[in-house]
């Protein structure tokens, strides 16, 4: 289904049967993502009375307990409600369907490379993620696309899917870079480090405060507080997907919890220009580099064609 749309200076038109999945799959008992050192994700079969629900034992379906910890196991979608008393429910939230977004990539920088500063203060060996990085990257952008923003980090590499933070410190941002993104018509920010702030802060949480509008220190909402921000950690964007504009979409199970894991779309855009629109295009004009049409193998009609 293609479906189109107009921003206040141009009309555009979005593929949704191809979108691009930015997430890291929570492959449970695999290969995953850990902050902080919390315990994996793990699924096991139910077993109740005489019933066993694994079906290569011998059970009628599969019926599997899931636990994880969504802040620590992967692609995550967190409100206000992670640092404040009040319970905030990332579901109630995260309303909008469709986000006008800009994907931009930036290289953290030492702690000695930059004098933008965190609370606690820096130590040697932190990496961060500076305001001058953030404004040279959005410098073009347009603020027709800044509801969404989706910050990958450099270097790239597919380990970010199955990294072990707690003995790889991830960069993080400056109090000046929040300070900067805070300021933008921002609702929704996507990073792919495992958190805004530095692993070890002493609890501080200052750069998620910053984006939220709450004070140093305290578990409460003000007026002027913005619950209605949405963060995203832990997503994986591959090298192949270009920087710029694109339509977002975040997936969320029903929650009530101040965060769930997370399935994000990436929509790639394509003008339109009057009678341009429904000319005969595919999918794959929309320049998404991993669109593969049928290969998942999940569908009937893959399953047929592929050899035994
Ligand atoms: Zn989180």
């Amino acid at each position: 289904m293609k479906l189109q749309f107009s921003s206040a200076s141009a009309r555009y038109e979005i593929d949704a049967a191809h979108p691009i999945d930015i997430s890291i799959p929570l492959n449970f008992n695999g290969e995953q993502p850990n902050h902080f050192g919390a315990e994996p994700a793990v699924a096991q079969a139910l077993e109740m009375g005489g019933f066993i629900g694994d079906t290569r034992r011998g059970g009628s379906c599969n019926v599997e307990i899931y636990r994880f910890i969504p802040h620590c196991n992967g692609t995550h979608t967190e409100c206000a409600g992670h640092i404040t008393g009040e319970r905030i429910s990332v579901g109630e939230v995260l309303r909008d369907c469709f986000i006008p977004a800009t994907l931009m990539t930036v290289r953290p920088l030492e702690a000695a490379q930059t004098s933008d500063t965190y609370q606690p203060a820096k130590q040697a060996g932190d990496k961060l993620i500076t305001r001058d990085t953030l404004e040279t990257a959005l410098q073009n952008s347009s603020s027709e696309f800044l509801e969404g923003l989706i910050i990958r980090t450099l270097p790239n590499d597919a380990s970010k899917k199955s990294r072990r933070y707690a003995e790889t410190p991830p960069p993080f941002f400056s109090l000046e870079a929040m300070r900067f993104l805070a300021g933008l018509p921002l609702k929704h920010l996507l990073v792919d480090v495992p958190s805004l702030d530095r692993m070890f802060d002493e609890g501080q949480m200052n750069v998620h405060r910053i984006f939220w509008n709450i004070p140093p220190g305290s578990r409460a909402l003000t007026v002027e507080s913005r619950p209605d921000r949405t963060v995203t950690e832990m997503i994986y964007v591959p090298d192949a997907i270009t920087d710029g504009q694109y339509v977002a979409s975040i997936h969320i199970p029903p929650f009530i919890a101040d965060a769930a894991p997370s399935k994000i779309s990436l929509f790639p855009l394509r003008s339109c220009f009057k009678s341009h629109c429904h000319s005969g295009w595919s999918g794959a004009e929309y320049r998404n580099p991993l669109f593969k049409p049928k290969d998942s193998g999940i569908f009937p009609e893959e399953r047929r064609k592929k050899p035994e």
